[in-house]
């Protein structure tokens, strides 16, 4: 472990302190909380205090909604074209502080400096794609039923939007929301999660000097109790049209209850419960390597995370094997460290619920092909467990931590059915060179998306979402930007 602090950390790696912000950002300027309360963010490895940052209150959501909706008129009449210029710079300027951005990810997520570039890197190519998708919205001329009329649809921005963001990805899940918003011509409110506050306002003041006009994007940062508030006023007011949110499931059905009283547009990417689905004439070394990478990659805490590994009966003992011991090569560390494959969870609650599953499973059976206790603070070991059945707590709720845990099966139909087990459908992952198997089972699976033979499945280009109670709406992709357009049709008599 490193004896520097993360602050000196963020200091050393973050090199334009510009970027550094901690007030709310709000018809373009920085802006105290109206009543100047602030809160702490926390170093995830051991809870030191990293920064103090503006806490607003429903009055300032209030604010930016009046900044966002003030704003709207001017950016939706630009062209789409007029637009991705700006959205490009803005791209190019994420691109050259790619270091900076990706050291306040790592800071205050906790997650290892090289995965959080590979964050960075991720998050900008939604604001580039969608730079470019600006100038592709277009409408449509239907053939009419009757002769003296003609039929034309066009697509309008819905108008001002709002996006509630999660902690674990703080900087892609805020581009993959606000890079469609502004390409179609609408303005938004960003709340972003209390633990990783910074990175979304670095991503602002990165905004401002492209010259994204003032109100068009707008962040609130709250702590716990105040984004409730802050959350009623963006899912309540009228003037708000579209809430997109990532995160639990829990809080998700909250949001759409409070949306319901002003029948909001929804986009709503939930909780998952991913399989992870083995057969017996898989390519062993890759879907060691697909376990590996899925599953540790920030160390668990993703929604598309494997949670529940079913590996055929031939070929379970050696999965097994390799995946415990290629687990204990990976180093566990704190996210400035050399060759660090593991940071810390992103508090003692989420430590307590990993340690809670891996008792759960031992006590009923599982046996521990590796790890399965904390290293020290919030950090946790690269953890095995073989013999998992259905009935253990990790195959019933997400672990969102950097666990393994094993179940055996014999017959295809079997797997499918204990898969779609689940009240999510978000991701799955399902490992078989036999091609027939593949459609099969792969169109069997009830989840938004499927990796085959790869659980390396997010990128700009493909529609991220779930189905079931994973939630609705599709981000990324030639499909995101439907989310934040409406149609209107025009009926002409000749
Ligand atoms: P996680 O379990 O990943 O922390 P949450 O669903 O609790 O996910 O939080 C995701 C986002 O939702 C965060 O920005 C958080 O502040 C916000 N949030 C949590 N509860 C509420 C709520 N009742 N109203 C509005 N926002 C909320």
């Amino acid at each position: 472990m490193s004896a520097i602090s993360i602050a000196e950390h963020l200091r050393t790696y973050c090199k334009d302190v510009g970027l550094i912000q901690s007030d709310l950002f709000v018809a373009g300027e920085w802006r105290r909380a109206l009543d100047a309360a602030r809160f702490d963010v926390l170093d995830p490895a051991d809870g030191t205090v990293l920064a103090s940052v503006a806490n607003a209150s429903a009055d300032d959501a209030r604010t930016a909604i009046d900044a966002a909706h003030g704003a709207l008129g001017a950016w939706s009449a630009l062209t789409g074209h007029a637009r991705g210029i700006v959205m490009r710079r803005w791209y190019d300027l994420i691109r050259q502080h790619a270091g900076d951005l990706a050291a306040l990810i790592s800071a205050e997520g906790g997650k290892p400096y090289a995965e959080a570039q590979g964050e960075v890197a991720y998050g900008a190519s939604f604001v580039e794609w969608f730079a470019e998708e600006a100038r592709r919205v277009d409408g449509d001329v239907l053939q009419s039923p009757r002769g003296d009329q003609r039929i034309l649809v066009i697509r309008q921005p819905i108008g001002v939007c709002a996006a509630i963001t999660p902690w674990n990805f703080p900087f892609a899940m805020i581009t993959r929301k606000v890079a469609p918003a502004l390409a179609a011509g609408c303005a938004i409110v960003v709340k972003p999660a209390e633990q990783t506050p910074l990175t979304a306002l670095a991503l602002a003041e990165l905004a401002r000097r492209a010259g994204v006009p003032a109100g068009v994007c707008n962040i609130v940062t709250a702590d716990a109790q105040r984004s409730i508030e802050v959350g009623r006023v963006l899912t309540t007011d009228p003037r708000v049209h579209h809430v997109s949110f990532t995160g639990s499931t829990e809080v998700g059905r909250i949001l759409l209850r409070q949306c319901a009283s002003t029948v909001k547009k929804c986009a709503m990417e939930l909780g998952g419960h991913a399989p992870f689905i083995v057969f017996d004439d898989a390519d062993l070394d890759a879907a060691v390597a697909g376990a590996l990478t899925g599953k540790y990659r920030n160390a668990g805490q993703a929604c598309i995370s494997p949670n529940r590994f079913f590996v055929q009966s031939g070929i379970y003992e050696r999965f097994v094997a390799a995946v415990a011991e290629a687990s204990t090569r990976l180093r566990v560390g704190r996210a400035f460290d050399d060759g660090v494959a593991i940071g810390p969870l992103i508090d003692s609650q989420a430590l307590a619920k990993v340690q809670r599953h891996v008792d759960d499973a031992t006590r009923q059976g599982a046996t521990l092909a590796a790890g399965g206790k904390p290293v020290m603070g919030n950090f946790f070991e690269p953890t095995v467990l073989a013999g998992v059945t259905p009935a253990m707590q990790m195959f019933n709720e997400e672990t969102f931590g950097p666990v393994i845990g094993i179940a055996r099966f014999d017959t295809e139909e079997e797997v499918i059915a204990m898969a779609n087990h689940a009240e999510y459908g978000l991701a799955g992952y399902l490992y078989t060179r036999d091609i027939s198997r593949m459609w099969r089972v792969g169109e069997a699976l009830e989840f938004g998306m499927l990796g085959i033979n790869s659980s390396a499945i997010s990128n700009e280009v493909a529609p991220f979402g779930g189905v079931k109670q994973s939630g609705m709406g599709r981000e990324g992709s030639k499909y995101g930007i439907d989310e934040y357009l409406q149609m209107k049709y025009l009926c002409v008599g000749i």
